[in-house]
C-alpha cells in the first residue's frame, strides 16, 4: 500500500497532512473558508454521527464519496472542533467511533499493513509465520483497558518478553492505540479556541444537548458509598463479574443503575463490570453513561424486587456458592412484606446513618419506563454486543 492511500484511511497517522500536497492550509482557512465548506460538511457529520452512536456503526454517507484530500479536512475538523468543546466527552466518544471506523479496516487488513499503521502510531509488530508478536509493554499498554477475556495476560503465549497475537487480534489493540491518541485534544492557542467555538457555536450546543455532561455522585450528592449495605441481590452481581461470570443484561443494568442511584462515580460503576468475561471498556462506558445521564443525571430506575425476581436475580435465599456466611445465609430482611425495593434495603441498612430526606426513592418511573426496558436500549454494560 503506498503511503498516500495508506493516510487516506488512516487520517490519525502522523503526517497524513502529507495529503493535501503544496495546499497549506491553517486553521483559520479552515474554520472560515468558503473553500473548505465541504470538509466542514462533513466533519459536522462525522461529529454527529460519532455523538449519536460512538460504537462507530452509523456510517457517514458523504465521507465514501469525498476526496482523499476533503475527507482528511474534515477530520480534522472534526478533532480540532471537538477539542475546543467545553465538555471532554463528546471527544472521547468521537475518538472511540473513529477507531471503531478504522478497526473496520484493520481487521481485514494484510499483515504487513497492520505492522505499517502500529509503526506510524509508535508500537512494534514483528511479523511472524501469517501472524505478529508484540512486546510486553506494549501489549499490557494497550490491552489493559480492554480487557475482553482474551486479552488477558494470562491467556497469552510469551516468548521472551514478546506477545504472539493472531492479526484479528492485533488489529484490536490497534484499535485502541486509535482511541488513546484520538482522545487527546489538539492543542491550540486561545484565539483559536475562541474562534472554534464562535464559528461552531451551533454544532457544540447540537453535541451538548445530545451528549449530556457525565456527572460524578449524582446519586445521592455528599453521601459516602456504602457497599456493607448492598443487598444480597447487588452483592452477587458483583461476585459474578468479579470471578469472570456472564451477568444477564438485566442484572447488569439494575447494577450500574443501582450503584448510580446510591453515589458511585462513572469510573467506579465501569469497574464493577471489568471482570466480564466479555468487558469492552468503550462500550461499558457508553452504555454505563447511557443508564446514568438519563433525566438530568438521575438515570434509569433501579427494577423493583419482584422484576428483579422475575429475571432469577433476587438472592434472598443466600446463595451456597459464596465465600462469607453472610452471603451463604437467607436475609431476613428481604423476606419482609414492606420490602419491595433494592434501594429501600440499601436505606434500611444504613438506618439513622442516612440523613432524613434522603429517603428511598419511590424509585422514580420504573425500567418499563425505560426506552426498550431493561434488555432494550438500556443495555446492561460490557455485552460486547454492537
Ligand atoms: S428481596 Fe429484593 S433486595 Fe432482597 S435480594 Fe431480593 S431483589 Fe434484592
Amino acid at each position: 500500500m503506498d503511503e498516500r492511500s495508506l493516510f487516506a484511511e488512516y487520517p490519525f497517522l502522523p503526517g497524513a497532512e502529507a495529503l493535501l500536497g503544496e495546499e497549506s492550509v491553517s486553521v483559520r482557512h479552515l474554520l472560515e473558508d468558503p473553500v473548505y465548506e465541504r470538509a466542514r460538511v462533513i466533519g459536522r457529520a462525522r461529529v454527529l454521527a460519532s455523538v449519536d452512536d460512538p460504537r462507530g456503526v452509523r456510517d457517514v454517507a458523504e465521507l465514501s464519496q469525498a476526496h482523499a484530500d476533503v475527507r482528511f479536512l474534515s477530520f480534522l475538523f472534526a478533532r480540532l472542533v471537538l477539542s475546543v468543546a467545553p465538555s471532554p466527552a463528546s471527544l472521547r466518544r468521537w475518538a472511540v467511533a473513529e477507531a471503531k471506523r478504522s478497526h473496520a479496516r484493520l481487521a481485514a487488513a494484510p499483515v504487513d499493513e497492520l505492522v505499517e499503521v502500529a509503526r506510524r502510531l509508535g508500537y512494534v509488530l514483528e511479523p511472524r509465520a501469517g501472524s505478529v508478536t508484540m512486546s510486553l509493554s506494549d501489549y499490557l499498554k494497550l490491552a489493559v483497558p480492554i480487557r475482553e477475556g482474551e486479552f488477558r495476560l494470562a491467556r497469552q503465549e510469551l516468548r521472551r518478553g514478546e506477545v504472539a497475537l493472531d492479526p484479528v487480534r492485533a488489529a484490536r489493540l490497534l484499535q485502541e492505540a486509535v482511541r488513546i491518541r484520538l482522545s487527546a485534544p489538539v492543542p491550540v492557542h486561545a484565539d483559536v479556541v475562541r474562534l472554534a467555538r464562535e464559528r461552531e457555536a451551533d454544532l457544540l450546543a447540537e453535541v451538548a444537548r445530545r451528549t449530556p455532561l457525565p456527572v460524578a455522585r449524582t446519586g445521592v450528592p455528599g453521601q459516602a458509598l456504602h457497599p456493607e449495605w448492598f443487598p444480597p441481590c447487588i452483592r452477587k452481581m458483583q461476585r459474578s463479574l468479579q470471578a469472570g461470570e456472564n451477568l444477564s443484561h438485566a442484572g447488569r443494568f439494575a447494577l450500574a443503575a443501582f450503584l448510580h442511584r446510591v453515589g458511585a462515580d462513572f469510573e467506579t460503576i465501569v469497574d464493577a463490570y471489568r471482570g466480564a468475561p466479555d468487558f469492552d471498556e468503550s462500550i461499558t462506558r457508553y452504555q454505563v453513561e447511557h443508564i446514568t445521564l438519563r433525566d438530568q443525571g438521575m438515570g434509569y430506575a433501579v427494577p423493583e424486587c419482584d422484576t428483579l425476581r422475575s429475571h432469577g436475580l433476587c438472592a434472598r435465599e443466600g446463595d451456597p456458592t459464596a465465600t462469607h456466611e453472610i452471603d451463604r445465609a437467607s436475609d431476613p430482611r428481604c423476606f419482609d412484606p414492606k420490602l419491595r425495593h433494592p434501594l429501600q434495603y440499601y436505606r434500611w441498612r444504613g438506618g439513622q446513618e442516612v440523613a432524613r430526606g434522603d429517603e428511598p426513592p419511590s424509585e422514580g418511573p420504573t425500567t418499563a419506563g425505560a426506552p426498550g426496558g431493561p434488555e432494550g436500549r438500556a443495555r446492561g454494560p460490557s455485552t460486547g454486543s454492537r
